[in-house]
């Protein structure tokens, strides 16, 4: 559902909205421990966090998939993400992590409001687990699905 609402400079946006636990963050409505905030992003530790120091990023818009997300708010995080990774690493002394973001409850997102997580992967193993089956990719169709994706990003 498209609706409308006001991030940053105060200039109004279409977008689907998401009213989940992290707009109540966001509004301060529920606590959470903040590690960064701007106008457009916020930083907090993972309630269940699978390391030390496993931190979500999030945008202050409300969307749900990052496909949908503004290029405002995309730029944002962008610009934020690396520093925030950074500083994720000096407070634990990790020195390896994934950064893991989902879209779609098949895809395990269960939060449907954008969040990009930085998850330390610690020396005795903790951290995000990854299962990997790589196929194999076949040239013809490598082509076609090439042009395909490379028609509809445009640009
Ligand atoms: P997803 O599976 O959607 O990518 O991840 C959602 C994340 O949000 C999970 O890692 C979960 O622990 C975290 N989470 C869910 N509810 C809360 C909350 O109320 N506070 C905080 N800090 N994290 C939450």
């Amino acid at each position: 559902m498209g609706r409308f609402y006001r991030i940053g400079n105060g200039r109004a946006r279409l977008s689907p909205m998401s009213d989940t636990i992290f707009s109540k963050i966001i509004a301060g409505e529920i606590p959470c421990h903040k590690v960064y905030e701007d106008d457009l992003v916020l930083a907090f530790l993972d309630i269940f966090p699978l390391s030390p120091g496993h931190t979500l990023v999030i945008p202050k818009e409300p969307a749900k998939t990052v496909d949908v997300l503004s290029d405002e708010s995309s730029a944002a995080i962008g610009r934020v993400l690396p520093r925030i990774a950074r500083a994720v690493m000096a407070a634990t002394g990790a020195t390896q992590y994934n950064i893991l973001q989902n879209n779609g409850p098949r895809a395990h997102q269960a939060v449907f409001h954008v969040h990009f997580h930085i998850i330390p992967k610690m020396e005795d193993g903790s951290g995000l687990g990854v299962e990997w089956k790589p196929g194999a990719l076949d040239n013809e169709q490598a082509a076609a699905l090439a042009a395909r994706i490379s028609e509809a990003v445009g640009g």
